[in-house]
């Protein structure tokens, strides 16, 4: 599978077929269109939509099969590509010879660790010079499995080796080093308590604010990490990190274990963010870009 969506896959082409292969796409066709998208966790809001974009279509008009399966495919990739429309830029590919400071959050166990370290090994793939800060001091055992990431990647991972300490004079001495090296990519692991919004909002805007004021010039981005498999429930927690941090996308993990998938269009729908990249798996290669026609395809598929 292209984008390894493994049991994603609505299987909507051969249903599809099934149903508009009687006739033209009547209400009964997609009230079943309907249903296998809530399945699938695409939600109320975007599924609401995509059944109202059809209908009208087919309001004046009667599509054969194919058709109507080509035209479901783009209302899914538009769907998924509207953030650039609203300024979110397209490529998301860290700057060359620039400091580009990417912050990662999201809960404990959503993958936050095995995230940086796939996009260590990307980074390290595609020559940049890459650092990770291990930002997350509240879990003494998250500063070992980012470490343990970093061997893997072959990354230097600025860490500070005193208990409780700030996350905030991690990433200052993390800057400090990046700067020494003339960084390209730092990636920094932050703290994933949810219970807490006002503490997660002060540290992320402790974080913030070292990095405006200690390198002002820098790319900053904010990813958020999701976890696929909690459906809907994860959307409820993205919404809480939509709120404490300025997200410039998400991630979405373990898309390889999950029948919830669709959940990238309640997330764009929703929140507005585009989708960076998704997870497929525990291994170190197992991330990939996020291309909405790729994602479409397998999830119709
Ligand atoms: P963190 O607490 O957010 O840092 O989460 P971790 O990176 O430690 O990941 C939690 C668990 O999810 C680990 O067992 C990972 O191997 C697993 N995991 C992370 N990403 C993926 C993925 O894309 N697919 C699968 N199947 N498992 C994943």
């Amino acid at each position: 599978l292209r984008q390894g969506l493994g049991k994603t896959r609505l299987g909507l082409i051969n249903q599809l077929k099934a149903i508009v292969g009687q006739g033209p796409l009547n209400k009964d066709a997609v009230f079943e269109i309907e249903a296998l998208l809530l399945q699938a966790d695409v939600g109320i809001e975007a599924t609401d939509f995509v059944i109202e974009t059809l209908q009208q279509k087919l309001r004046d008009e009667t599509l054969p099969p194919e058709e109507a399966i080509a035209y479901l495919k783009q209302i899914l990739r538009d769907l998924l590509d509207k953030p650039y429309e609203n300024g979110y830029k397209p490529d998301f590919i860290p700057e060359k010879d620039q400091f580009n400071i990417w912050l990662m959050t999201g809960v404990n166990g959503a993958g936050k660790t095995t995230t940086i370290g796939k996009l260590a090994h990307l980074a390290q793939k595609s020559d940049y010079r890459c650092l990770i800060a291990a930002a997350d001091t509240f879990r003494a055992a998250a500063v070992e499995q980012v470490k343990i990431w970093g061997q893997r990647s072959n990354t230097d991972v600025i860490a500070n080796p005193g208990k409780n300490t700030d996350p905030a004079a991690v990433v200052f001495d993390a800057i400090t080093a990046a700067t020494a090296r003339n960084t390209e990519l730092l990636l920094v692991d932050t703290a994933g308590r949810l219970q807490n919004k006002k503490n997660l909002m002060e540290e992320l805007s402790k974080i913030r604010r070292i990095i405006d004021k200690k390198a002002p010039n820098a790319q900053i981005e904010s990813l958020l990490v999701l976890d696929a498999t909690l459906g809907q429930n994860g959307l409820r927690q993205a919404e809480v990190f939509a709120e404490a941090a300025q997200l410039s996308g998400v991630v979405l993990t373990k898309l390889d274990g999950s029948a919830k998938g669709g959940v990238a269009l309640a997330v764009v729908k929703q929140l507005g963010l585009p989708i960076r990249f998704i997870g497929a798996g525990e291994g170190i290669e197992d991330l990939r870009p996020f291309s909405s026609y790729e994602f479409v395809e397998a999830l119709l598929n």
